[in-house]
């Protein structure tokens, strides 16, 4: 257990291009025994943070802490990390019982048999695996495999536990289920761990805290529900969420307030609540881009009246629990959740309102969040 703090942190490899940086003046400070998120697209500079805390990497610049001591001079094995990757090999001739002992046999860690028997028992209650002791790697599921290469991890018990992408290969209905496992693992880890995904469900589902990185620098930091309902920009916006947060630019129209989006063709007021409303007015901001949820826009095969806006359906998703409306409004694309049990067919007209109540605001040139309504509910 331990809390890890990076301190102005810079990581550019040799062959990338001169103004760009893996890591870019990176600053963490995560919490003792927390689980912290990873979050971005591939790219980002996930892996290489995690590389740097591990000592795998060095920092060009900053400094890396471990329980409140500069490590940056520490060699790897002498840090009491310990890091799972995406493809977790294991070694395919040696049983689960062995595999998970590896650690605890090198001739850094090496520890009595009665001391791995008792460590290797204590993970693999936590990672259910119990009576599968015998079983070769070939022998086991790729869940199964997952769990092993989580508990050969575990079982020296680090300070520190890092996870790259562990369920990114993993079939859909897998993932999801070990998604589960891990969020019920998690709590007998007892130790600081940070997870690295792309996925944003996995990074919600599982963070205390997440940040969401891109380009080696933070765009946001906080919990799952502050990424979702008030996202620092437009990029984090699009990140959390399926489908993706509908964005258009906005102008003030002629009535009490209300916005026009412009991009539509439309001249379908959208009258913001008016706690936004009032933001807006005080900044005296006239454009915006306007974020809508797809499970915040209503639908409607039937006519509507003018104040909704007309389009056609220009794709019909299905994706288990809910279907992906893609409508086509003059050549924009709007993505509506609509529930399972909806029969459309393709270029079928369709009418939309969105739910203002829901909206969220950003500037039109940064793209930074301006407001959004409710906002003191979602602080
Ligand atoms: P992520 O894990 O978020 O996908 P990485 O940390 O792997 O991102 O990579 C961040 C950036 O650093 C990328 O532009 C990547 O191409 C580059 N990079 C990563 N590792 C190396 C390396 N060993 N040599 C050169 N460039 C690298
Ligand atoms: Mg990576």
């Amino acid at each position: 257990m331990a809390r890890i703090e990076l301190e102005n942190i810079t990581k550019r490899y040799k062959s990338m291009a001169a103004d760009t940086f893996a890591v870019d003046g990176l600053s963490l400070d995560i919490k003792d025994n927390e689980f912290f998120v990873l979050f971005g697209p591939a790219g980002a500079g996930k892996t290489t943070t995690l590389k740097l805390i591990a000592g795998i990497e060095f920092p060009e610049e900053g400094l890396v802490k471990i329980g409140g001591n500069i490590v940056n001079l520490i060699e790897p094995m002498n840090r009491n990390v310990s890091m799972v990757f995406e493809n977790y090999a294991l070694y395919p001739h040696l049983s689960v019982y062995d595999n998970i002992a590896f650690p605890m046999r090198s001739p850094l860690h090496k520890k009595d048999e009665a001391y791995i028997k008792e460590a290797v028992e204590r993970v693999v209650k936590m990672i259910k695996i119990d009576g599968l002791y015998e079983r070769k790697p070939s022998q086991l599921s790729n869940g199964q495999r997952q769990r092993v290469a989580i508990g050969r991890g575990l079982v020296r018990e680090p300070n520190v536990f890092l996870m790259d992408e562990p369920l990114a290969h993993l079939d859909a209905k897998l993932r999801h289920f070990m998604r589960g496992e891990l969020k019920e693992m998690q709590s007998a880890f007892n130790t600081t761990t940070i997870y690295v995904t792309h996925d944003f469900m996995e990074a919600m589902s599982l963070a205390d805290r997440i940040a969401v990185l891109n380009k080696g620098k933070i765009e946001q930091l906080g919990t799952s529900l502050q990424m979702y309902y008030t996202p620092a920009n437009e990029f984090v916006a699009r990140l959390f969420g399926e489908p993706e947060i509908n964005i258009f630019p906005a102008e003030a129209g002629s009535e009490n307030g209300a916005l026009v989006l412009k991009a539509l063709g439309q001249e379908a007021p959208l009258v913001p609540e008016e706690d936004a409303a009032q933001i807006l007015k005080e900044k005296n901001i006239r454009a915006v881009d306007v974020g809508v949820r797809g499970n915040d826009a209503r639908f409607s095969l039937a006519p509507r009246d003018s104040s909704w806006i007309k389009g056609s359906i220009y794709a019909f998703e299905p994706i288990g629990n809910k279907v992906i409306m893609t409508v086509d409004v003059n050549g924009e694309k709007i993505r509506i959740a609509a529930p399972n049990s909806t029969s459309a067919d393709l270029d079928q007209a369709v009418y939309i309102k969105f739910d203002m109540k829901h909206a969220i605001y950003f500037d039109s040139d940064s793209k930074v969040f301006i407001t959004r309504s409710e906002i003191e509910k979602y602080r």
